[in-house]
């Protein structure tokens, strides 16, 4: 018998009831659906679950909020766990199919704290989201947190829109560096706090 696992696990760390508790389920505006993104972000870098980064399914519309997802790689120990995958999949979940733009479901759309990675990217592609929402893009990020996100083309945007997904920029960007530049500070100063790529793509 040939010795493989035959499944595994992730999930949202333990203390996002905590950080949820107080949050309403429906956020009509966009700037309160990035704010708690970007909270959910700083705090999982700081419980050491992951990097920093976090996303969001709501409904476009009414801004339900259908499902959160943090960065979980490092609890999780599986290295596609980002937080735009993890929300994803427990919104399809939630929702009972892998087609989140299917027949009489409202659209949706997925608030994330940068621009996703070159995994994210087909990821939320695929997902049958209608919407994708970040704070920023451009090289920031990786200058800041030395994440490698990959080689996406300069035209990304242009291909989800190509595919029906609209893409909204620059919401609460300032407040998404915050959150990258206080992360890398804790890189720099503080023992045990990981940048779990940062062979990059040099080995
Ligand atoms: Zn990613």
């Amino acid at each position: 018998m040939i010795d493989i696992a035959r499944e595994y696990h992730v999930a949202l760390p333990a203390w996002i009831d905590d950080e949820l508790a107080g949050t309403p389920g429906v956020l009509p505006d966009r700037d309160d659906r990035m704010r708690l993104v970007h909270r959910l972000a700083d705090r999982n870098w700081r419980e050491g679950d992951g990097g920093p980064f976090a996303a969001l399914v709501a409904e476009r519309e009414s801004g339900r909020i259908v499902s959160v997802g943090v960065n979980v790689v490092l609890t999780s120990g599986v290295s596609s766990a980002h937080a735009e995958v993890v929300a994803l999949g427990l919104a399809q979940t939630a929702l009972g199919g892998w087609d989140l733009g299917g027949e009489g479901l409202p659209d949706h759309e997925l608030v994330v704290n940068w621009r996703p990675c070159v995994q994210c990217y087909g990821a939320t592609m695929w997902s049958g989201v209608r919407g994708l929402v970040v704070a920023g893009e451009g090289p920031e990020l990786e200058e800041i947190t030395t994440f490698d996100e990959g080689p996406l083309g300069a035209d990304w945007a242009e291909q989800f829109e190509a595919r029906g997904i609209d893409v909204v920029h620059d919401v609460l960007r300032d407040e998404a560096l915050a959150v990258f530049r206080a992360y890398r500070k804790a890189v720099d100063t503080e023992d045990g706090v990981v940048v779990y790529n940062a062979r990059g793509g040099s080995a």
